[in-house]
C-alpha cells in the first residue's frame, strides 16, 4: 500500500476532516504512516485561525522540499482553511506543492486531484454556492471509543476577528437522517461517546427543509442510543442557546453535563466591536439558566485577550466575568490579526507585551479558580469513561473523562479503553483529577 503522512493543525473540525481524508484515501490504497521519510504522500491539514499555526505550516513546507528533492515521486498537498484562504498563491510560493484543496466537503475531491496531476486546486471561492455537506465514505477514526460526527459546516455569524466564515463558507446543516445513519453505525461498532461538531453546533437545522433544530437532533440521537452512550457537542454560540436546548440537556440521559460556551470577552464594548451579538448580561443570563436546570453542569469557554481597542478597564471586566462564572476550564488566546477579517484593519491594535501580560494574569486566575472548584470535588463519585488503558512503555496510568469532561488519571487500576467505571476523586489539580475505582 502507498503511505500517507497526515499532519493536522487546529480545531476539532480539522481533526474530524483528517479522519475523513484518511478514510477517502484508504479507498485509494493509502495507509497511514507515522514518519514523513517513508511517505508517498504528505498532506498538511491546515488552520488559519492564528498566525502561529500558519508559520508552522510554511516552515514544514520548507523542510519537505528537501524530501521531494531526494524523492521526486513524493507528493505534497495542503488542505484545510489556509489552503482555502490562500488558494493558488500557495503554488507560486511553493511550486513543488502537488495539490491544494479547501476544507469540509472539498476533501472528497482529493483523489481526483491526485489522479489528474493534482495541479489545480478545487476551492469554492467565497460568495460562490458551496457544495452541500456530503456524508463521507467511512472516516478512518483514530479512537475506537470516541467518535466525532460533523453535523454542519460553515458559519453565518461574522465575528470581526474570525476567518472561519471566509474559509469554511456559510452555514450548511447535514440532513438528520444522514446523521442518524452515522450514529447507528457507531452504536453497532460499540463506540461509547459521540461528539457532535459544528462551528456553531447549536444553530443546526436552520437551513434545512423542513426546518429542524439542534435540541430535536439531540432528542433523536438520545432515543436511538437509549442512554447507552455519551453525547457531547461543540462549539455553541451563546445566541443560539435556547431554553428548549437547556431543557434537552437537563432531561436527556446520554447528553453529558458539560457545555463549551465561548464568551470571547467580558466587556460589552469589546463584545460589540467583535460583533458577538450578545451582551455580558445576556451571556450571564444563559449561564444562570443552565445552572438552574443542571446545577452540577461544567462550563468551559474561549477568550481572546488584546482584541483591538481592549483597554485596561475592558480587560478587568473579563477577569470579573471569570470570577462570576467560575469556569471549569478555558482556552485563552492572544488576539491575532487575520487576513480578510475586519478587526485586522482596526487602527487600535494592542501591543504584544500587553497581550502577553494580560493572558498570563488571566490564566493565573483561571488556574486558581479551577483548583478551588476541583478541590470541592474531592471524595465525590463520578462516572468515568476510560479513554486509554495503562501504558507501561510510557509509564502512564489509565486515563479517562468524567461526564463533566474532566480529565482523570487512575493509579494501579487495571482498566482498558472503553470501560465505564464509577471512580472516587482522590486528588485534584487545576487541569486534572486523580481517582480510583469506587
Ligand atoms: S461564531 Fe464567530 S467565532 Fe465562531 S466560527 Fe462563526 S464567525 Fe467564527
Amino acid at each position: 500500500m502507498a503511505k500517507l503522512k497526515l499532519i493536522t493543525f487546529g480545531c476539532q473540525a480539522n481533526e474530524a476532516d483528517s479522519e475523513k481524508i484518511a478514510g477517502v484515501l484508504a479507498q485509494e490504497g493509502f495507509d497511514l504512516t507515522e514518519t514523513t521519510e517513508d511517505a508517498d504522500l504528505i498532506l498538511l491539514n491546515t488552520c488559519s485561525i492564528r498566525e502561529k499555526a500558519e508559520q508552522k505550516v510554511y516552515s514544514l513546507l520548507g523542510t519537505f522540499q528537501k524530501l521531494k528533492t531526494r524523492n521526486p515521486q513524493l507528493k505534497i498537498g495542503l488542505c484545510g482553511c489556509l489552503a482555502q484562504r490562500e488558494g493558488l498563491r500557495l503554488k507560486d510560493r511553493f511550486p513543488y506543492l502537488d495539490l491544494v484543496a479547501g476544507p469540509g466537503a472539498m476533501i472528497y475531491r482529493i483523489p481526483e486531484l491526485l489522479k489528474g496531476g493534482a495541479a489545480e486546486p478545487l476551492l469554492p471561492r467565497p460568495k460562490e454556492p458551496l457544495p452541500l455537506y456530503v456524508h463521507s465514505p467511512r472516516p478512518r477514526r483514530e479512537s475506537t471509543v470516541k467518535a466525532w460526527v460533523s453535523i454542519m459546516e460553515g458559519c453565518n455569524y461574522l465575528c470581526t476577528f474570525c476567518v472561519v466564515p471566509y474559509t469554511r463558507g456559510p452555514e450548511r446543516s447535514r440532513p438528520p437522517e444522514d446523521i442518524l445513519a452515522e450514529v447507528r453505525d457507531l452504536l453497532a461498532k460499540g463506540y461509547k461517546e459521540i461528539t457532535l461538531l459544528g462551528q456553531t453546533v447549536n444553530a443546526y437545522g436552520k437551513n434545512l427543509k423542513p426546518r429542524t433544530c439542534f435540541s430535536d437532533l439531540l432528542r433523536a440521537i438520545d432515543s436511538l442510543a437509549g442512554g447507552e452512550i455519551r453525547i457531547r457537542f461543540t462549539s455553541s454560540h451563546p445566541k443560539d442557546f435556547t431554553p428548549d436546548l437547556i431543557e434537552a440537556i437537563a432531561n436527556l440521559k446520554s447528553v453529558c453535563e458539560h457545555v463549551h460556551l465561548p464568551v470571547q470577552a467580558g466587556s460589552n464594548r469589546v463584545l460589540g466591536r467583535m460583533r458577538r451579538i450578545y451582551t455580558r448580561e445576556e451571556y450571564l443570563a444563559k449561564v444562570r439558566g443552565l445552572r438552574q436546570a443542571i446545577p452540577d453542569i461544567a462550563l468551559s469557554t474561549d477568550l481572546i485577550v488584546g482584541f483591538p481597542g481592549e483597554g485596561e478597564e475592558d480587560f478587568q471586566e473579563t477577569l470579573t466575568l471569570l470570577q462570576e462564572v467560575r469556569y471549569d476550564s478555558l482556552y485563552a488566546f492572544k488576539y491575532s490579526p487575520r487576513p480578510l477579517t475586519p478587526a485586522a484593519t482596526y487602527p487600535d491594535q494592542v501591543a504584544e507585551d500587553v497581550k502577553t501580560e494580560r493572558i498570563n494574569i488571566l490564566l493565573q486566575l483561571q488556574d486558581q479558580i479551577a483548583l478551588e472548584e476541583n478541590r470541592g470535588r474531592l471524595g465525590r463519585i463520578e462516572e468515568v469513561l476510560v479513554e486509554e488503558g495503562p501504558n507501561p512503555k510510557k509509564g502512564s496510568s489509565a486515563t479517562g473523562r468524567t461526564r463533566r469532561n474532566q480529565l482523570i488519571h487512575f493509579s494501579q487500576e487495571i482498566l482498558a479503553a472503553g470501560d465505564t467505571v464509577s471512580a472516587v476523586i482522590t486528588e485534584s489539580y487545576s487541569h486534572y483529577l486523580k481517582g480510583k475505582i469506587a
